[in-house]
């Protein structure tokens, strides 16, 4: 695997791949690598021939006062992960690359995808978001670029711009990876203590409890489903709710009744640490 710090680089190594007719996958990552991120990867090498991985924790998704400098990170350990799944460039930019002086360009999605949900409470999370994912797309130029279905919104979010955007690139959806108890994998766990690592189970315990209420008991109220999920999550006093949402999977707005595809969405702080999950449920 080779590890590139210059876009330029990185950019010519890409136009060549395509000058021989090489498909490219691309995995944009912030690094510290889990399982998650490597199915990602692994989804990736089925359908290319050529796989790039980014690690650059993006400075303009953070919140003035989020976690942006405490951020896990361990490039040595995501190099030799990468490395045995035959990844064949790393791409790892340094924030002066990616945002040298006098930088002024973002790119905004302003449908309604991104003022609910995570984009609420994180204000400019997204504008961050689809600013550096832009910004990877014109220098990877990938065919394919894989995002987990764990950040839900975000693939919504990606999906409109592509399509707003004329973006020759397809996106594809990967499913959540869990830990054995239903913990869905994040960089972030890293941080939770060894009881907080216990509390942060009651986050896939609601959704279960969701997915059973409207599937097994029949309950399409989205009130009475998300009373008994925050009675889940609440039951630790660890807990802090940002959101329990239960949306249309299309436009994301609340809904009041359970009908076809609908996304069941929850943000909590387990301690310090903001931790996200959800399911999608066909009802
Ligand atoms: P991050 O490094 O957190 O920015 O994540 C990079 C990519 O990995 C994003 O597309 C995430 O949605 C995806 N990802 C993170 N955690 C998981 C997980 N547990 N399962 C599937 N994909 C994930």
């Amino acid at each position: 695997m080779k590890i590139i710090n210059e876009f330029n680089e990185m950019r010519q190594i890409v136009k060549k791949m395509k000058r021989e007719d090489l498909s490219v996958g691309f995995v944009p990552t912030m690094g510290y690598l889990h399982d998650g991120h490597l199915s990602l990867v692994k989804a990736a090498k089925v359908d290319n021939d050529i796989i790039v991985v980014s690690i650059f924790v993006n400075p303009t998704q953070f919140g003035p006062n989020e976690d942006l400098d405490t951020y896990p990170r361990d490039l040595e350990k995501d190099q030799s992960l990468l490395e045995n799944l035959d990844v064949d460039y790393l791409f790892f930019p340094k924030v002066e690359q990616m945002y040298p002086g006098g930088y002024g360009t973002y790119v905004n999605v302003e449908s309604g995808l991104t003022n609910k949900l995570c984009g609420k409470s994180r204000p400019g999370h997204f504008k961050g978001v689809t600013t550096i994912v832009s910004k990877l797309f014109n220098i990877v130029n990938p065919d394919k670029a894989y995002f987990g279905q764990k950040d839900a919104q975000q693939v919504s979010v990606i999906n409109r711009m592509v399509k707003d955007l004329n973006f020759d690139i397809e996106i594809i959806a990967v499913p959540i990876v869990r830990e054995n108890d239903g913990l869905a994998m994040s960089s972030r766990n890293v941080n939770l203590s060894e009881k907080e690592r216990q509390d942060a189970l009651t986050l896939s315990k609601s959704l279960n409890k969701a997915k059973d209420l409207i599937l097994l008991d029949n309950i399409k109220k989205t009130d009475i489903i998300k009373n008994e999920m925050m009675e889940i999550i609440e039951s630790v006093d660890s807990s802090k709710i940002d959101y329990i949402e239960i949306v249309d999977m299309e436009n994301l707005e609340s809904i009041d009744i359970v009908e076809g595809k609908v996304l069941i969405a929850l943000a909590v702080h387990i301690g310090k640490t903001r931790l996200i999950d959800n399911i999608i449920m066909e009802a």
